[in-house]
Order: structure tokens, then sequence, then C-alpha cells
């Protein structure tokens, strides 16, 4: 049962304290599921995106100079909190985003083991001794925070984006102001009362809750935001990519994707099957690495199909809650649109709709496509539904050209036995992830997670954001 949070007001946190927008306005957070309400947030504006940043410098001053020991025990104790509050986030994450009971679950786990390993990024902020071209000096590196961090989180996985980006920037010893999606407000506010709750000083993380196109701006435009981590749409990753190049403000981009998946003759079917499923169907297709475009060599392409659709067409569409359901509600009505947009216009350029196409309320069916060419906006384009579309190919290297024939390069995937193939893939393919013999759609704590073209700048991960979070220091001591 979705439990009644209208009532509820998401607010924003600035000095370590809910409060409301200046305008005193709020805004809906919808249940994609009806698309009744689901809370209602504070409607932040400029000024208070303002007041946001202002507290994050001031705290800098302190925050900055605190010890590893204490931010590595203040990561640690969220950590814990935030495993005692286990259902509160996987309520919202059902109710405020429409998540499957397993994908809600698997989200939860994601972002505490997250929540982890930044607590043991603390000790390890350091430098180096390095040679000197000169008799008697001491050379050295030094690390150091780079100050205010912009966290910028996508509706998709408010919770392990709203963790990982702003828990790596507090580790480092950065401040942090996050703006979340506009449709996972409640997500972020959940994510305050922890870092609150274990201690993290007031004012080190601050959250406006509003509407990214009404305050983003005021955020990375700002001259006192030293770095910007951003997840989202690769529309929205450029122009933010632009501002902050007028400040000369560092900034990592994790953006969409439209990531392909190649099948060789001698794959695996029953192990590759339920891959490619989970690749491309898990949450409803919105996933920024599913497996969208999926190159089957020509002799077993006819059996494939038949085997995907058989799998895909069963997978449970039930209650959200349900342990086993696969497929929920896509989130909103501008994204439905897409996604129904998408289907018709490759069925009306003579695209076969093997399975799926239909909608059950809010919930698009597994939708599987084959004859999709280069004319059809499903092509190109990333849908973000559960629209698969399957092309057959003559050979591994046709297979390899076509994977890389893309703007953008976030993950992608072979299926196969034969591991020369599979390691000149995942050397040759365009894209920042390669997975051999399973999905596109992985993610661990400590690994370099990004992509290259469209599909961003940077990467994320323990290691990296060590390095994208702090200004390193040449420092020399003559003896
Ligand atoms: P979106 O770009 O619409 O919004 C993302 C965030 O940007 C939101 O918090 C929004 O408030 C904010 N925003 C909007 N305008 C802004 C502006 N002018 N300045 C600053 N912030 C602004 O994306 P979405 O619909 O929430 O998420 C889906 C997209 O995110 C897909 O393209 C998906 O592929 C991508 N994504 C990428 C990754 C990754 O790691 N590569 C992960 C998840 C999602």
């Amino acid at each position: 049962m979705a439990k009644d949070n209208t009532a509820f007001e998401a607010a924003i946190w600035i000095d370590g304290a809910p409060r409301a927008a200046r305008s005193g306005e709020v805004f809906d957070s919808l249940n994609p599921e009806d698309d009744s309400v689901y809370c209602r947030a504070a409607h932040g504006g400029p000024q208070d995106m303002l007041d946001a940043v202002a507290c994050a410098k001031a705290t800098f001053v302190t925050y900055g100079e605190t010890l590893a020991k204490d931010r590595e025990r203040w990561l640690q104790k969220a950590a814990e909190v935030m495993e005692s509050r286990k259902d509160a986030f996987v309520d919202a994450l059902i109710d405020e985003i429409g998540s499957p009971r397993k994908k809600a679950d698997f989200e939860f786990n994601k972002a505490l083991g997250m929540l982890r390993a930044a607590a043991g990024m603390c000790r390890h902020v350091t430098g180096k001794t390095l040679p000197g071209d000169y008799p008697g000096r001491f050379s050295m590196s030094i690390r150091k925070p780079r100050g205010v961090v912009a966290c910028i989180t996508p509706f998709n996985v408010p919770l392990i984006k709203g963790i990982r980006l702003t828990a790596h920037a507090l580790a480092t010893g950065n401040t942090v102001v996050l703006l979340p999606s506009e449709m996972a407000p409640h997500v972020s506010h959940l994510i305050a009362e922890v870092y609150a709750e274990a201690g993290i000083p007031a004012g080190a993380f601050n959250v406006v809750t509003g509407f990214g196109h009404e305050i983003g701006d005021t955020l990375t435009g700002h001259p006192d935001v030293d770095f910007v981590t951003f997840t989202g749409s690769s529309v929205v990753g450029q122009h933010i990519n632009e501002l902050c190049a007028r400040n000369k403000t560092p900034v990592t981009l994790e953006l969409g994707g439209k990531s392909p998946v190649v099948v060789l003759a001698d794959a695996d079917m029953s192990k590759t099957i339920p891959a490619i499923c989970h690749g491309i169907f898990t949450y409803q297709g919105q996933v920024c690495m599913g497996g969208s475009r999926i190159y089957v060599e020509r002799p077993i392409f006819d059996n494939f199909v038949q085997a995907f659709a058989k799998a895909a067409s069963s997978l449970p569409m039930g209650d959200l809650r349900g342990e086993n359901t696969i497929i929920g509600p896509i989130i909103s009505d501008r994204q439905r649109g897409r996604v129904r947009s998408h289907v018709e216009d490759a069925q009306s350029k003579g695209a076969t709709v093997v399975i799926g196409g239909g909608w059950s309320g809010n919930r698009p069916e597994p939708t599987i496509l084959t004859g999709v060419t280069e004319e059809m906006v499903v092509c190109r384009q990333e849908t973000f539904g559960p629209v698969a579309s399957v092309y057959a190919v003559d050979s591994y290297d046709e297979a390899l050209a076509k994977a890389n024939d893309t703007n953008y390069g976030l993950s992608a995937a072979i299926f196969t036995q034969d591991i020369n193939r599979a390691l000149h893939f995942a050397q040759n393919v365009g894209a920042g992830m390669a997975h051999v013999n399973a999905s596109p759609l992985h993610d661990e704590p400590h690994v370099p997670f990004g992509g290259t073209g469209d599909s961003g700048v940077g990467r994320e991960g323990t290691e990296a954001d060590l390095e994208a979070m702090t200004e390193m220091k040449w420092v020399t001591i003559q003896l």
C-alpha cells in the first residue's frame, strides 16, 4: 500500500536545518503510478540557492580543516543511520519515483555501500614526495579540497546519486549544495535527515528543492562554486558545461546513453537472454546504461528474437511492492510521451513491433522492435523506456562498427565464448565501460564510472572523485 505523504513537505536544508522556501511556495511531487500527489516540497527560488551557496562557502572555512578521522566517523555514522531507515527510503523510491520493490532494494543497498566506501576515502586525501631537481630541495605534492561542490542528481536513481556525489564531496573535505530532481524531493529530504543525525557539521550539506530550469544556473554559474558534478540528460549537461566554462569551474558530467549489446553466434543463450532483459527492462528502461541497441549475428537472429520476446513478455507488471515486479510506471507525462512517440514513429516508418507497444495505465509494456532504420528516432536517440531495437549483423566486425556508430559512449556489452573477440570488443568499443557476458548495467562504489562523447566527461567513483574533488599543490622546502 502506498503511504499517504500528502501532508508532508520536503524541505530546503540550509545550515543543518530544514526550512521553507523564501517565497513560501510549495510544489507537488507526484506518484507516477497514478499521478496523485505524493508529497509537497519547498519551491526553492534563486535567492534560496544563493543562501545555500553562501552557507556552504562560509562553512568550508571550518569544514575544510576537519580531520580525516572525524569525517570518517560522521560518514560511518551516516551509514548506520541510513541502514536503520531502510523502510522509509524504500517506500520513497517506490511511491515517489515508481520503483518496483526489487529496484528500490537494489538502489538502497547500492547507495549504502557507496556511503560506506566514501567513509574509506577520508584517509586517502594524500600527496607524495617527489625527487627534486636541485640539491637540498625537499619536494612534495599535497591535496586540498576544492571548496563548494554542487551536486545535481536525476530522477531515476536519486538515492544512489544523492548519496554518492555528496558523500564523496564531504569525505574529501568539501561542502555541498545538492540540487535534486524536482521529481524526487522527498528522497533528498531523507538524505539530509541522515546527515544531520550523523553529526555532519551544520552547513556542510545543503539542499535546495525546486526546478532545475529556474535555479540551476544560479548554482552552476555561481563564482563561489568550485566544482560541479552533474548527472542527467545530455542536453542539460551541455548547457552546464558551457556555463561552467565561463568561470573555469571544473565539472564531471554523467549523461545519457544508447548502449550497444553484441550477441555472437556462440553465446550461451541461457545466460544471455536474462542478462539482456535485465539490461533494458530494469526500472522499465529508465536507466542511463540501458542496452537499447542489440546486434545479433544473423545465423541465430530469429531464434534470439523469439527467445527474447518470450522472456520479455513474461516480465511481471504487478504490485510495485511485489517481490518479482519488474515493470512499473514511467515517471511523468513528458517521459511517457517520449516513449510513446519513439515506438509510434518507428512503427509508422515500417519497423516491426515484435512485442509490446501497449500501455497499462502509466506502465508501458516491454517492447521489442526489429527492422529499425536510420530515419527512425528510436535508432539514435535515448528513449529512456523499455524499448529494445534488435538488428541482424553478418560479422563481429560489422557488430563492432555498428556499436560504435553513435554519439553516445556510456556502457557496452558483448556475449560470446570467444575470449579474443571479447577482449578486442572491450578494448575497441567506444564506451567508458564494457562488460563481457553481462548486461551493460553495472556500477560499484570504487570503479571508474562514466562515459565519453554525449554520455559525459570525467569519471565517478571513490578514486576518480578523490582526484576530481581535490586540487594538488606542489610544495618545496629548501633544506
Ligand atoms: P534532467 O537533465 O532533466 O535533470 C537532471 C537534473 O538537472 C535535475 O536535478 C534537474 O533539476 C537539473 N537541471 C535542469 N535544468 C538545469 C539547469 N539549467 N542547471 C542545472 N541543473 C538543471 O534528467 P532526468 O530526466 O532527471 O534524468 C534522466 C537523464 O539522466 C537521462 O538522460 C539519463 O540517461 C541520465 N542519467 C545518467 C546517468 C549516468 O550516470 N550517466 C545516471 C542516471 C541518469
